[in-house]
């Protein structure tokens, strides 16, 4: 299969101290990317980037907060001139009916699926100019294209992303800047509040993807030739067949 070479790109991965980002970071950096590891739990981060040595550097922060996400993009920018790739992966969910639901989680959820992403890619889009083969790629998920029962305003969220992500592609395209976004269904990961047993159980019967399998989908739409977008990557497990 032909792949564009990524040797030498910078990516920021949000998310990164675990789960679906912690492996895209392992995958990128196989590849000759050096990744900017973005998540609050600095030790983690710290962990990975010494496994990682020379290819990483590490950034802990909340998505949430627009100053410190603007700073590091201004530390970025100092550092490396630009960047190459934005994943947008950070993301919490928290379930409860919605009735039961506590407002407070709302926002917290609010703060790290949207705002995270609407933070990161503001301050990202000026790096990004010029460099060919740029691409901004969001998580959303399943539940961002079908609701489920207990995810209402997970969902919520996550529906958002994709609506953002079809208006910024009309923006950056013609600039040749890609909009991508990967919407998994069921993945092993510490994603999951309130749910733990019945996440297992579900994933269980469901035989879920291994977040290896979605950083592997990111890699893939990321190498692609520069005039080449894989708009959307909708994957789930086979056995996943609701929602
Ligand atoms: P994990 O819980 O393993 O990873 C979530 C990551 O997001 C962690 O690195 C966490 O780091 C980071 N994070 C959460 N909130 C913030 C914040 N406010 N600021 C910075 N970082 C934050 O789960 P996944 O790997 O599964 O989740 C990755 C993405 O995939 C999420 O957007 C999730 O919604 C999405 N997704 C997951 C599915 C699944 O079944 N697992 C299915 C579909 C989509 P830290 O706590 O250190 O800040």
């Amino acid at each position: 299969m032909k792949m564009q070479d990524l040797s030498g790109k910078i990516a920021v991965i949000t998310g990164a101290s675990s789960g679906i980002g912690e492996a895209t970071a392992r995958l990128l950096v196989d590849e000759g990317v050096h990744v900017v590891l973005v998540a609050r739990r600095v030790e983690r981060l710290q962990a990975l980037a010494a496994e990682l040595g020379d290819s990483a550097t590490v950034e802990g922060l909340d998505v949430a907060d627009s100053a410190a996400v603007a700073a590091m993009f201004a530390r970025i920018k100092e550092r490396f001139g630009g960047i190459d790739l934005l994943f947008n992966n950070a993301g919490i969910g928290i379930s409860s009916t919605f009735e039961d639901s506590d407002p407070a989680d709302w926002k917290t959820m609010i703060d790290a699926n949207l705002y995270g992403v609407l933070n990161c890619t503001q301050a990202a889009i000026p790096l990004m100019r010029g460099r060919e083969g740029a691409m901004i790629s969001s998580v959303s998920s399943v539940g961002g294209r079908f609701g489920a029962a207990t995810w209402s305003v997970y969902s919520a969220t996550k529906f958002a992303v994709v609506g953002f992500h079809d208006a910024l592609r009309k923006e950056l395209g013609e600039e040749g800047i890609r909009v991508s976004v990967l919407e998994p269904g069921a993945v092993w990961s510490e994603f999951g509040e309130n749910v733990s047993e019945a996440i297992h159980e579900r994933r269980l019967q469901l035989d879920a993807l291994q977040s290896a399998d979605v950083a592997q989908a990111l890699v893939f739409a990321f190498a692609q030739p520069a005039n080449v977008l894989i708009q959307e990557i909708l994957m789930r497990p086979v056995k996943q067949i609701i929602p």
